[in-house]
């Protein structure tokens, strides 16, 4: 999806409407219109980048700073009991949305969200998994 068909960079734009709740001269919060619990606040950069492989590293940055920001300020707000924050990136990986952005969601001990499912490795199958990955982060 490009930034033409991109519903996030129409929000920005104000094309089409949504519930601000922060906006700065590069990112932007704005209320999530179906809510996990309410308050529920998506934070995006005002650049369009896909997703997190796409997105720079300091835009990401300055984004984590700003879903703090956001985060503690949705938890007073709403008395929250706590704060889960996620970013979903591809479709396998649950995004809908192909314009990089991090999910806020205020948690209450009783809300009755299973985020998911756990199992357990099969034998060996963790320190190979973890070889494989750390020669990923070899320079
Ligand atoms: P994701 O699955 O991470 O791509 O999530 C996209 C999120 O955007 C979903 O939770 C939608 O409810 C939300 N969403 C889609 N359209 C709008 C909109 N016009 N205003 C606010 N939130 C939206
Ligand atoms: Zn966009």
């Amino acid at each position: 999806m490009n930034e033409k068909d991109c519903i996030f960079c129409k929000i920005i734009t104000g094309e089409i409407p949504s519930e601000k709740i922060y906006e700065d001269d590069w990112s932007l919060a704005f209320l999530d219109i179906n809510p996990v619990n309410t308050g529920h606040a998506l934070v995006i950069p005002k650049d369009h980048f896909e997703n997190i492989y796409t997105t720079p590293d300091e835009t990401l940055a300055r984004l984590s700073l700003v879903t703090k920001k956001v985060a503690v300020a949705i938890k007073n707000a709403v008395d929250a009991e706590g704060i889960t924050i996620s970013m979903n990136n591809e479709p396998a990986g649950g995004q809908v949305i192909f314009h990089t952005h991090f999910h806020v969601v205020p948690r209450f001990e009783k809300d009755g969200l299973k985020l998911w499912p756990q199992r357990k490795y099969n034998d060996g199958e963790i320190s190979a998994t973890a070889e494989k990955i750390r020669e990923e982060l070899k320079d």
